[in-house]
């Protein structure tokens, strides 16, 4: 084992402050990897706070970010795709069984013994708990490891690990392409990434936002036409029309009037993940036979395809790069909602700790 600095939260009420933490030394199937960008992505915030105590209690201290770059630093005998030197990328999932049929089809992620890359049961007994990418430095096996497209800024890469994956995925499985109508729900970090891979799959888009400030950045970003959602009359004009909408929201909110906007057969996915439930009224899927969905991260396979689309367009994520001590300050922002539009942690300030 060795130690490493990181920032960690010790309750639901704590601010994040520095800390060390062990890493095991890599075994023969680990790449070590020197953690130069982390984003911070809401789920980050909700785990802190213990906001999803029903279904993944928060085990403290907890170290959150899954969103993770960096340079590789050492690997193990049998590592085969990956040297000192290499630039690597690191997500929401850093094991799983391997030989489930989830596993066995590429959707890892619905791994019945998923190991996340934070709050869960560390199979090597390093910790508790796994600790996440707020951190110098990070052992991961070979396999939840992704290679990054060399023409893209690693700031901006660093939140497709996870606002990346998480949007790419329900809109390739839903079958978003040209001729389809697409709203998205929310400009955050998964929305403008939404927003972004939908534009980029040739459909129309459509974002819905609470925020009036955003709407020049939506339109910059690839939306055709931008929508208030707290305005009835703006959201009346889009009813029974979307093919497809995808809900990254983040708190409580009116499921219903985004249903009701959705024509025959249409779809919306939830992959936001509000702590307290949403009402859903049965005539909003009855009628027009729409129905309601949701959808986790992404597997390892579509999480490096998405990156290889993301080298090829040159997408990115439009970052706002902060120190480390500049955490708990971006997460009283992402709770309003002033978020533009992921914020991304420049590791190298924790070196200096
Ligand atoms: P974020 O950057 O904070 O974005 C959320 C956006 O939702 C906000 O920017 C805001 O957009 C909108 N919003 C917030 N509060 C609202 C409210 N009360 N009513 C209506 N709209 C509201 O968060 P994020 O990192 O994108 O994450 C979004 C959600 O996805 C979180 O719940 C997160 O845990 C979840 N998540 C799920 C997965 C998955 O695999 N399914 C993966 C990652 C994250 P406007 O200002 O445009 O209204
Ligand atoms: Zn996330």
């Amino acid at each position: 084992m060795y130690n490493t600095k990181a920032y960690a939260a010790a309750s639901a009420t704590s601010p994040l402050a520095s800390t060390t933490i062990a890493r095991r030394e890599p075994t023969d199937r680990d790449v070590q990897i020197e953690i130069l960008f982390c984003g911070i992505c809401h789920s980050d915030v909700h785990s802190v706070r213990n906001e999803w105590s029903s279904i993944a209690p928060t085990v403290y201290p907890i170290v959150p970010g899954h969103e993770m770059v960096g340079r590789v630093t050492k690997v193990g005998s049998a590592v085969t795709s990956y040297k000192p030197g290499d630039i690597a990328a690191v997500g929401c999932m850093v094991d799983s069984d391997g030989t489930c049929p989830q596993c066995k089809a590429g959707f890892e992620q619905f791994c019945p013994s998923l190991t996340l890359t934070y709050n869960s049961p560390d199979k090597h007994k390093t910790a508790p708990v796994t600790y996440g990418g707020y951190s110098n430095s990070i052992v991961v096996d070979e396999s939840f490891v992704l290679r990054v497209p060399a023409n893209l800024d690693l700031a901006g890469v660093a939140p497709l690990l996870c606002a990346g994956i998480t949007t790419y995925s329900p809109l390739r499985h839903w079958g978003v392409t040209k001729s389809k109508k697409v709203g998205v729900v929310g400009l955050g970090g998964l929305g403008h990434m939404g927003v972004k891979f939908a534009r980029a799959f040739g459909a129309h888009v459509v974002v819905f936002t609470t925020s009036p400030d955003k709407k020049e950045d939506a339109l910059r970003l690839g939306a055709d036409e931008v929508v208030i959602s707290r305005n009835a009359d703006e959201m009346q004009k889009h009813a029974g029309s979307f093919d497809f909408i995808l809900d990254t929201v983040s708190a409580k909110h009116d499921i219903n009037a985004y249903l009701n906007l959705l024509r025959l057969d249409g779809n919306i996915t939830l992959v936001g993940a509000p702590e307290n439930p949403l009402e859903v009224s049965a005539f909003s899927l009855i009628m027009g036979r729409r129905s309601l969905s949701g959808s986790m991260i992404g597997g390892i396979a579509e999480t490096q395809e998405m990156l290889d689309f993301c080298g090829e367009h040159n997408i990115t994520a439009d970052v706002e790069v902060i120190p480390i001590q500049k955490v708990n300050e971006a997460y009283e922002r992402l709770l309003k909602s002033d978020v533009k539009y992921r914020f991304c942690i420049d590791m190298a300030s924790l070196k200096s700790e």
